[in-house]
């Protein structure tokens, strides 16, 4: 059986290895976090989202743990209410309709228990190496240790560790969107009842929102600011808070409040908007033995390449067979086009080449056999 390492224990961590595994691979989850984070925002799911949910038997789980907003005010920093609507919320947009809106913890919660008897999680650690030699990647852990992989796979987030080991430093592809959030939880002493809040000061470039959770118990408040990229170090929480605290003083409204409350909160997370572009999702390199094809990362820009296929001139006889193969690595190669596998169970002689993605890639790629798209690509040259 294939064996798959996915870093991040979050949604898109646990959802991929629930299907991995149903599609017959040994999965292993490797989280930094010591458990599944608790805490923070409010995620929506949405259209095709929902199927998903529900062919994963979630699906009632999610409905039931859906948020129950009755609408939003918008105000302004003294508390005028400047907008308000009973058909939609900020952060769930439209309401009354087929989509969800649920605690991240809650849907992380429920993704950990459908896979947790089928999935290896290793939590409080993270991969700190990858290299690839000819049994596949090899993965050296924070803690210690090292392990080989068919595939490894970054569900890590903004600041994935295995996109920087793979790919290169994250400010390559990190674009940043001019503004910083922080999210944190405070007691409803708004007495909110399933109703949100939005403010925003046009001066200052700031704003935030406040909903209620947990049956209105407690408060989820988001605070931002519009600002170029901010330097402060990412382990210092205390410097963080008092980054927002400068950069809100001054604020009517309850915004005091939401600061002292903000400077008690035990969970806190604070971060730069950005988006990651990112051209290719994959990095790697055909290594075209056994018509195996190894995911290759890391070691590919280090230019340490195993040469092609010694393996496959023992098992795979004839001179064609070799000439193509050898044809196709040399293409790929000058390409360093994105590295497909066979699905588990495919025949020998026509696999199924599913494109080998990132989380959260571009585009979905059709399945061709390698032999299959090189006469189209081919062809198209020909045209
Ligand atoms: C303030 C804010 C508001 C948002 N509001 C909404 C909203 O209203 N609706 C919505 O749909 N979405 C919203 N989002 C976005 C949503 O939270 C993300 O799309 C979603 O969490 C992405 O899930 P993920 O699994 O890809 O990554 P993440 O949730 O970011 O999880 C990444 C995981 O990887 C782990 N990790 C990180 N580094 C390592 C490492 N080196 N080794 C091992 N593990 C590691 C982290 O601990 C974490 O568990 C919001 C996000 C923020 C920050």
């Amino acid at each position: 059986m294939r064996n798959v390492l996915i870093s991040g224990a979050s949604i898109a961590g646990p959802a991929l290895a629930y299907w991995l595994r149903r599609k017959g691979f040994s999965v292993t989850v490797v989280e930094r976090a010591p458990g599944q984070r608790k805490g923070r925002q409010a995620v929506d799911i949405r259209g095709v989202a929902l199927e998903v949910m529900d062919r994963m038997g979630l699906g009632e789980h999610v409905r039931a743990a859906r948020t129950r907003m009755r609408g939003m005010s918008m105000v302004d920093d003294e508390g005028n209410e400047l907008f308000r609507s009973e058909e939609q919320a900020f952060s769930s947009g439209r309401l009354g309709g087929e989509d969800v809106e649920l605690l991240r913890e809650d849907l992380t919660a429920m993704l950990y228990e459908v896979t947790k008897d089928q999935v290896e999680y290793v939590f409080h650690d993270s991969i700190s190496a990858l290299e690839q030699d000819e049994h596949g990647v090899r993965v050296e852990f924070d803690h210690g240790g090292f392990r080989t992989f068919d595939f490894v796979i970054g569900a890590d987030g903004a600041h994935s560790a295995v996109r920087r080991l793979a790919f290169g430093p994250e400010q390559q592809f990190s674009k940043h969107l001019g503004q910083y959030l922080a999210i944190f939880p405070a007691a409803n002493f708004l007495g909110l009842n399933n109703w949100q809040f939005w403010f925003h000061d046009e001066e200052s470039g700031t704003g935030g929102a406040i909903y209620p959770v947990r049956d209105n118990a407690e408060l989820r408040v988001t605070l931002g600011f519009l600002s170029e990229p901010v330097t402060y170090d990412h382990r210092d929480v205390s410097q963080q808070k008092q980054i927002v605290t400068d950069r809100l003083a001054g604020l009517g409204w309850e915004v005091p409040k939401l600061l002292a409350a903000m400077a008690d909160a035990p969970d806190f997370h604070f971060d730069a908007m950005a988006q990651i572009h990112m051209d290719r999702w994959t990095t790697g390199l055909v290594r075209a033995g056994r018509r195996r094809r190894l995911l290759r990362l890391g070691a590919v820009r280090a230019g340490h390449q195993p040469g092609p296929g010694r393996r496959l001139r023992a098992r795979r006889g004839t001179e064609p067979v070799r000439r193509r193969s050898r044809r196709r690595v040399r293409r790929l190669r000058a390409a360093d086009a994105p590295v497909r596998r066979p699905q588990p169970g495919a025949g020998h002689r026509e696999p199924r080449w599913p494109r080998v993605r990132g989380v959260g890639g571009p585009r979905q790629e059709r399945h061709l056999t390698g032999h299959r798209r090189d006469r189209q690509r081919m062809s198209r040259r020909r045209s």
